[in-house]
């Protein structure tokens, strides 16, 4: 979606708020394609002092199986996002990921929304960032409990051991 802004850039206190809905389903995360649900952005760009300002949030469902424990999972996936827009990025802005340029006084939600997206997602995708994964050596799923495994010892510490015992 293109959002026309003329109506605020020489406005400082205007105001347009938004509301779309964005298809990042394609969207790759490692092996899958996590934003398979629809993604709604709201939000409002607002001229603060002459500098426009576009706040906004995402909210959906990522959908993916979890990097750490194999499991299928859903959950909900909220993004906040601020940017700056200006009429014409200056040479020391264009490394600055947070500041998009307007085409003719119009705003590009889709491109804006995804960038944010694709900076602000995980490496990995887990279930829950909390998820403690399986053990390595007998496979336990641990968010159901510990597992009988003995704790690995650091084979460095072995070496240690060993010289020390001579
Ligand atoms: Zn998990
Ligand atoms: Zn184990």
């Amino acid at each position: 979606m293109l959002l026309g802004l003329s109506k605020i850039i020489d406005c400082p206190g205007g105001e347009i708020p938004f509301e779309t809905t964005l298809d990042l389903s394609e969207m790759r995360f490692g092996g899958c394609c996590p934003l398979n649900e629809p993604v709604r952005a709201v939000g409002r760009v607002r001229n603060t002092a002459g500098v426009l300002l576009l706040t906004g949030e995402i909210d959906t469902n990522l959908n993916g199986v979890c990097d750490r424990c194999c499991k299928p999972f859903r959950r909900a996936f909220h993004l906040p996002v601020e940017v700056v827009l200006v009429k014409k990025l200056e040479s020391e802005q264009l490394s600055d990921p947070w500041i998009f340029e307007l085409q003719d006084d119009q705003a590009d939600l889709d491109d804006i929304f995804t960038t944010a997206v694709v900076l602000n997602m995980d490496s990995q995708l887990l279930c829950d960032p909390a998820c403690k994964g399986l053990c390595p050596r007998c496979g336990k799923d641990l968010n159901d409990g510990p597992c009988d495994c003995k704790p690995e010892r650091d084979p460095r510490l072995q070496v240690l051991e060993k010289l020390l015992n001579k």
